[in-house]
């Protein structure tokens, strides 16, 4: 009803809407819209009310209620569940105990703040209050769990293609899934899975995309290698339409990897990918060599050519791709 009302009032910008037109439309009592109005006041909302003329919307809060998102998302199912909250220890964690009990397909778990986002192998991720999406989808898809690696390749190119749409900013792919601005990363995204012998349960898709954090909050050992969209793009960003349109993005690939399988999305990868064609150093537990990125096969792996031509298929792991030569900013 909350978003309904928020709906009439904003269709007509500064104008007033009277409580009458709004109990008639919504069948329900003047009293009762005026309870509603004093809530989304509490929450947030500005929202003036002039005697006798009715109720005039002025503003909406720049937190990523469920409210301010559902107006921009287009999806069927991703998005359409939402568990907001304020603080969390990671979105993660908590979209893993609510498919525990059996939420459904696509819902989606989003905070101001995560105390203890996390990276791959348990890393930190810094997630400080209303300055980023810290969120995560739940999935339950019909392909085999050893197909789930890929959905984090199909995160990357959702996201991509999102910021590159709302924020007009050159975002890349360095592979497999970090998403970078000016050789910087911007994004964090961690892929974890519930899953039997041939059978996934769900998959909890996390992503952690940092759009205004202010340089002097960032830890200062990751200033040089963190940017916020809002540094590149010189303005500001809407948190809310930027996720509605990364969770519009995710579904429509994700549809697309169903249905045909995950070639078509690995094509965009490339395209966005900042890794291919360059010298990249290869560091992994037993060897480290140098080479150039040359392609992604169909399981995601790269492959590496090799000064003597052979090529070497790098999984993603415990494996690092630093530049070969040069900053020692990402590539
Ligand atoms: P990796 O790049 O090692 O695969 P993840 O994608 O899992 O790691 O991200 C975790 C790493 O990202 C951390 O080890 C940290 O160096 C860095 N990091 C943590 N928070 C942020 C942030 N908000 N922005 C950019 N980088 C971050």
């Amino acid at each position: 009803m909350r978003t309904k009302i928020l709906q009439l009032l904003r269709e007509r910008p500064s104008q007033p809407v009277s409580g009458q037109e709004l109990a008639d439309k919504l069948g329900i009592t003047r009293t009762a819209v005026w309870k509603h109005i004093q809530n989304l006041k509490k929450m947030g909302y500005v929202i003036e009310a002039h005697t006798k003329k009715g109720y005039i919307f002025v503003s909406a809060p720049d937190k990523l209620l469920p409210e301010e998102i559902g107006q921009h998302l287009h999806t069927r199912f991703v998005g359409r569940h939402i568990c907001y909250q304020d603080t969390v220890t990671s979105t993660n964690e908590v979209l893993k105990k609510l498919a525990y009990t059996g939420a459904e397909d696509g819902t989606l778990c989003v905070a101001e703040e995560q105390t203890g986002g996390k990276g791959r192998l348990s890393r930190g991720w810094f997630s400080p209050y209303g300055k980023g999406l810290w969120f995560s989808v739940l999935l339950k898809p019909s392909f085999l769990p050893q197909e789930a690696p890929k959905m984090t390749l199909l995160a990357a190119v959702a996201v991509v293609r999102a910021i590159r749409e709302c924020c007009g900013v050159e975002a890349m792919i360095k592979w497999p899934n970090d998403v970078l601005l000016d050789g910087r990363k911007m994004v964090g995204i961690l892929t974890e899975m519930s899953a039997e012998f041939g059978h996934i349960n769900y998959l909890v898709v996390g992503i952690g995309i940092n759009v205004c954090v202010p340089r002097e909050m960032v830890p200062e050992n990751l200033r040089d290698s963190a940017v916020s969209i809002a540094d590149v793009a010189g303005h500001p960003i809407d948190r809310a339409a930027l996720l509605g349109r990364v969770l519009d993005c995710m579904e429509e690939y994700y549809g697309t990897a169903l249905r045909e399988g995950f070639a078509p999305i690995f094509d965009k990868w490339r395209e966005y990918s900042t890794t291919l064609g360059r010298m990249v150093k290869v560091i992994s537990p037993d060897k480290t060599y140098i080479g150039t990125a040359v392609d992604i096969d169909p399981e995601g792996a790269l492959l590496v050519r090799r000064e003597d031509g052979s090529i070497e298929r790098v999984l993603a792991g415990d494996v690092s791709i630093r530049p070969a030569h040069g900053t020692g900013k990402y590539q």
